[in-house]
């Protein structure tokens, strides 16, 4: 079975040349095999990862379909498919395989296949449900969702259902930016009581984990950022003091906290700033990697500094926690108005995906959700 749908189509990375590759058109879906879903797609964030693989900073084939911050409603299921309904309304989360060493031991987004499942364009076995009307293949399995699209399928267990009551086109992007900072502070770092954070970049990732800090015992929260309207925001969402990034941020850091910062986390998109996040750390600090980068980037620090320090260096990858508790938990605490990440969201028509990409790459709109 082909359904004919519209999808976004990126024909190549532009490379920072040009920001018009995208464009709408019609392609063909294949129906869900037995354990995947067919989501008729209401919305889908624009997250750093969409544009680091439409500015040829991350890897994706093209023709492909990007869009990995999905929502909508529950069209098909597959045979086996036991945790959502037709009808349900649903969000789509980070993919894994369900089996692997990781995934059997809790850490779904260490699933040994994460690579291959989000960013290979494709299934495990190498197919992808999408092609051009001519019959072109297209790469339409990002995040084994490809949701710039009118519809997709995807992993019946990405999938989370939205309770009701909850505004499920604002749930997009818990499947990645927002899920990633709130859950670097909840699941990874867990602030102790009377803690301090700072948190590098106060993008849609860095601003919900100062919203989740916020709700954390961490009492002293730092948000530093190059835009002062972003740090306005920050403070608005529970950020104690904030840091206009500049050539004396780390100095700036430890006036704040004496020199004994607990946590940092580096929330950037591709500015790369580890380097002075472990610097602003204390004795015994822990600082999360969280924000996108390069795929070649490498990162330096001094070798007595941290050995001396006992600091710890983490990779975070989607705020770590499983899929679909850790979710439930965020649609909650925002049904309940203690996570106000409507805050973050300004909405496009899809047909406007361009403009949305380029106010993202420009930082004037901090989450771009595009209604389909
Ligand atoms: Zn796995
Ligand atoms: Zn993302």
């Amino acid at each position: 079975m082909l359904v004919k749908i519209t999808a976004a189509v990126m024909e190549k990375a532009d490379g920072l040349v040009t920001r018009r590759l995208i464009a709408l058109e019609e392609v063909e879906l294949e129906g869900p095999r037995e354990d995947e879903v067919l989501v008729r797609v209401t919305s889908c964030g624009v997250c750093g990862t969409d544009r680091g693989c439409l500015h040829g900073q991350e890897p994706y084939p093209t023709p492909g379909v990007l869009g990995h911050e999905g929502a909508g409603t529950i069209e098909a299921v597959g045979r086996l498919v036991d945790n959502v309904r037709v009808g349900d309304r649903v969000m789509m989360g980070f993919p894994f395989c369900g089996t692997c060493r990781s995934c059997r031991r809790g850490q779904q987004r260490y699933c040994i296949h994460g690579g291959a499942l989000m960013f290979s364009g494709h299934r495990l076995d190498g197919s992808s449900p999408m092609q051009k009307a001519d019959g072109t293949p297209l790469a339409g399995r990002f995040f084994q969702q490809s949701s710039w699209a009118t519809h997709t399928v995807a992993l019946a267990r990405q999938v989370v259902k939205v309770p009701d009551g909850i505004d499920a086109d604002l749930m997009g992007p818990l499947g990645c930016s927002i899920t990633t900072g709130a859950g670097t502070v909840f699941n990874e770092l867990k602030p102790r009581p009377d803690s301090s954070i700072a948190v590098f970049g106060a993008g849609n990732v860095g601003l919900a984990a100062i919203m989740a800090a916020k709700l954390s015992p961490a009492t002293r929260i730092i948000a530093i950022d190059t835009e002062q309207s972003r740090l306005a925001l920050a403070r608005e969402l529970g950020a104690t003091d904030v840091i206009e990034h500049g050539r004396d941020t780390v100095q700036a850091v430890r006036d704040l906290t004496d020199g004994a910062l607990d946590y940092a986390i580096e929330a950037t998109d591709g500015s790369n700033l580890v380097s002075e996040a472990v610097e602003s750390l204390g004795q015994l600090g822990v600082c999360a990697m969280v924000g996108g980068a390069k795929a070649s980037a490498s990162v330096s620090f001094n070798h007595t500094g941290v050995l001396t320090t006992g600091k710890t260096i983490k990779g975070v990858l989607g705020g770590g926690g499983t899929t679909p508790d850790f979710h439930l938990a965020l649609m909650r605490l925002h049904a309940d108005g203690r996570f106000p990440l409507e805050r973050l969201v300004r909405r496009y028509p899809f047909a406007e995906i361009n403009q949305a990409i380029d106010d993202s790459d420009a930082g004037t709109t901090i989450k771009p959700i595009l209604m389909m």
